[in-house]
């Protein structure tokens, strides 16, 4: 079964075919990163222009990477949401249009769940798991006991890890997006500052990256009035951990909880360096298999987006041409 992937919810233009949902055929990414990084974040308006611009010709580019004509796609998986309405509705209007014009199927994809799949193009899922998404937008416990089975078990209460990084390098001057510039710095400071971690209530699975934004606020601020300069790499080692200590003992909570014995981390804060060593660690030390996406599938693509579409397929799980962009799409409304 071959699947093409459209991914278009946020500021990657990407196009991909896979086969039986664990093959990559083809993964086209036209990142517009570069565009918006004068802007110190994605502007919608041109994101979506940008989408428009480039998404034709990544279609022909996936396909012919792959080496499979249009005719032989069984169907067209669509990021339906959750993103930015504007840059969403551009790959689902592309892929309405082709799916008009050549009878190809239309699947609808949740864009969480494409994170998730990342994992499965590299080793085959195997459950009952658990998945610790962590990327611009979202921070979330997912329990699976099957494909196409998505159950919350946790989420941040108000940013997300990805969006903390990119906030705290803002205040701290570095580029967007944020995550990369702090984990570099982070891997050469000491934990010198003493920042909060949001635990919430005892068995909370819960998130809550505000506080530590503002506490970082503080000591940028503080410094600026005693005039003093701020150790740059200390300040982003100590919130890093701040970060990380949160993220893997929620973690290891709900793999204690489900009972689970696999964990998959998702999403594009799932390339920082520092997660990646100390959750590995974790896990060897508490008997859990850890399941890590390669660099290159963290941040978004449209392969994990087929890889799940391939499920959604053979699930019979089939959009109208009347699909629409959901900008807050929750996974229970897609994934059934
Ligand atoms: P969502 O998937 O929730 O809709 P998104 O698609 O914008 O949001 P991703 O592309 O998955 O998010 O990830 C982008 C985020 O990952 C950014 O916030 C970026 O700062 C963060 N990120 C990328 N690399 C790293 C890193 N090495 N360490 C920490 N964060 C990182
Ligand atoms: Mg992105
Ligand atoms: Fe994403």
């Amino acid at each position: 079964t071959y699947v093409l992937g459209i991914e278009t919810s946020c500021d990657e233009t990407a196009v991909a075919v896979t086969m039986d949902g664990n093959e990559l055929l083809s993964n086209c990414i036209s990142s517009q990163m570069e565009i918006h990084q004068r802007f110190g974040g994605v502007v919608p308006e041109v994101a979506s222009r940008r989408h428009v611009e480039r998404i034709t010709i990544m279609i022909q580019d996936a396909l012919e990477q792959a080496g499979i004509a249009l005719q032989d796609i069984s169907a067209i998986a669509v990021t339906q949401g959750p993103g930015l309405v504007g840059a969403l509705l551009i790959g689902i209007t592309a892929a309405k249009a082709l799916s008009l014009t050549t009878g190809i199927p239309l699947v609808p994809v949740h864009h969480i769940a494409g994170h998730i799949y990342a994992n499965h193009l590299v080793r085959p899922l195997q459950f009952p798991l658990v998945s610790l998404v962590v990327s611009g937008g979202h921070t979330e416990l997912i329990y699976m006991e099957a494909h196409n089975h998505f159950e919350c078990l946790g989420k941040t209460r108000d940013d997300a890890a990805g969006e903390a990084y990119d906030k705290v390098a803002r205040l701290m001057g570095l580029p967007y997006p944020g995550g990369p510039p702090i984990d570099r710095l982070a891997h050469v400071g000491m934990e010198t500052y003493n920042l909060p971690r949001a635990w919430l209530e005892l068995d909370s699975l819960d998130f809550s990256f505000s506080g530590l934004k503002s506490a970082v606020m503080n000591v940028i601020h503080n410094a600026n009035q005693r005039g003093e300069e701020i150790q740059e790499a200390n300040l982003a080692t100590s919130f890093q951990q701040s970060v990380i200590d949160v993220l893997i003992e929620k973690a290891m909570r709900a793999v204690k909880k489900t009972g689970v014995k696999r964990l998959l981390l998702a999403g594009g804060v799932s390339a920082n360096r520092g997660l990646r060593s100390q959750l590995q660690a974790r896990c060897d030390q508490d008997g859990i298999y850890l399941q890590i996406p390669p660099i290159e599938l963290c941040t978004d693509n449209a392969a994990m987006i087929a890889a799940v579409g391939t499920y959604q397929w053979w699930a019979g799980n089939e959009a109208a041409l009347t699909l629409n962009a959901e900008p807050n799409l929750k996974m229970s409304a897609v994934h059934r």
